[in-house]
């Protein structure tokens, strides 16, 4: 299996890139973020997503907890209980974070937790206690489900069970075992999950919305029609092969590098926050637009300092937000709300940069002018601030070169992650805004001069 670092990125399956690494940054931050993946066969989003494992930090649990109790904050069943002193006494160790799969065949008790036989029939001390089952194992990691529509379709047992891990940040697992006490296990976990909505039984959004709802983001997969990225995409990976033969350890180093890289980013924007404006945007969209779910606005702010973290910047601008909109609404509103959300978003006309794009408006709709997009993509413009860790190191491996003409290849499409979302569904972007955000704009100038 290909190396995370060794898969080709390109316009139709950056977001997803981008998305699992800033999941593994909010792991660190202690906050789960949950992604659903849809598109075709084909399009990479399952070898992605299992292929992260590659450069995913590491967790120090006390050692041999299977829940994974954080010495800082221990929450099982064993531990929570005993003091900080207690607890320092305990020997701590250093584990991957986790990646666990939910197979659709997998019984109840292989999830959340069953009677753990071993220590019930052990001759010298029988006890009852609970064996912890793949959730509560996955604590501070990810879980990661293939083919969601078709278990919500099929388990509805299960799928009430990923409700409740999802309901809630940190979410919650129940165990329950004839004669023991029910266990209920706070569980920060992130569910990242795969489908295609085109094959059978359909979209998870039609299958169970509330699950459905339950994902931050929604990142639409797409192939690449674009011949210079695919051509580019080959020299990369001809190149690559060719520069590992002579270095068989190269892969792992790299790996600890973009480990250690996203475990910086962390904890250097740990405390971002989204400035005021945008924030009453976010509200002042949640209200104008009547969405219904406020977890879809949530997720938009969390997923905006996320995106901002990611670019290494310190202030989280207008294209954060605008970045992650697409992702955190297109499976809660219908597409023409979605497209006239995105259409009152400034710098995202499909319109070549800079250009004013100037359509019928109706009567009610606020005139808004095509910023230029300089302040909102202020990040793009400085492509040290910009570019994903995975690129530096491409850079630093002499690698640059080609990296670049994959980026430019895919520009107008990465640069727009909006229009890209969009266009994908035959949207017209060009309309104008109905919220003016000129007012944000020049925020944006002034925070970014
Ligand atoms: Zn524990």
């Amino acid at each position: 299996m290909k190396n995370y670092l060794q898969l080709a990125r390109h316009e139709g399956n950056s977001t997803l890139f981008d998305v699992v690494e800033m999941t593994i940054i909010s792991s660190r931050w202690g906050v789960p973020l949950h992604l659903h993946a849809e598109g075709l066969r084909g399009t990479g989003k399952t070898t992605i997503m299992r292929a992260a494992r590659d450069i995913f930090p590491r967790i120090t649990r006390i050692k041999g907890c299977l829940y994974n109790c954080d010495p800082q904050k221990p929450h099982c069943p064993a531990h929570r209980d005993l003091s900080p002193e207690e607890i320092a006494l305990l020997e701590t160790e250093e584990i991957p974070m986790p990646f666990l799969e939910i197979s659709h065949s997998a019984k109840i008790g292989t999830i959340v937790g069953s009677i753990d036989l071993a220590r019930i029939t052990d001759r010298t001390n029988p006890t009852a206690a609970i064996l912890p089952g793949i959730i509560p194992q996955a604590h501070r990691g990810i879980i990661f489900v293939d083919e969601i529509n078709r278990l919500a379709d099929t388990s509805p047992e299960l799928t009430d069970v990923l409700l409740d891990v999802m309901g809630t940040k940190p979410g919650r697992v129940q165990i329950e075992e004839t004669g023991l006490p029910v266990v209920e296990i706070p569980v920060q976990v992130s569910v990242w999950a795969a489908s295609n909505p085109d094959e059978e039984p359909g979209p998870l959004q039609e299958i169970r919305r509330q699950l459905a709802d339950r994902f931050d983001l929604v990142i639409d997969m797409k192939r690449t029609d674009d011949p210079d990225a695919i051509a580019s995409i080959l020299k990369q990976a001809s190149h690559v092969r060719s520069h590992e033969k002579g270095n068989p350890l190269d892969i792992q180093a790299r790996n600890i590098r973009a480990r250690r890289e996203l475990e910086g980013i962390a904890k250097k924007h740990a405390g971002l926050d989204l400035p005021d404006f945008l924030r009453n945007y976010i509200a002042r969209m949640y209200i104008k637009y009547d969405i219904e779910s406020f977890r879809a606005i949530e997720a938009i702010q969390h997923a905006a300092l996320l995106n901002c973290a990611l670019r290494q910047r310190d202030t989280v601008l207008v294209s954060d937000v605008i970045k992650v909109l697409p992702l955190a609404l297109r499976h809660r509103v219908d597409m023409e709300t979605l497209t006239r959300i995105m259409n009152s978003s400034p710098g995202h006309s499909s319109s070549p940069a800079g250009t004013v794009s100037r359509q019928p408006v109706r009567e009610d709709e606020t005139l808004a002018v095509t910023p230029d997009p300089e302040p909102l993509d202020a990040g793009e413009k400085h492509p040290a601030d910009s570019r994903s860790f995975v690129d530096r190191m491409l850079n630093s491996l002499g690698l640059k070169k080609e990296q670049d003409e994959i980026s430019s290849a895919a520009n107008s499409q990465t640069e727009s992650p909006a229009a890209t979302e969009a266009s994908g569904k035959n949207t017209d972007l060009k309309r104008i805004s109905e919220i003016n955000l000129n007012e944000l704009i020049r925020t944006d100038k002034n925070l970014n001069p």
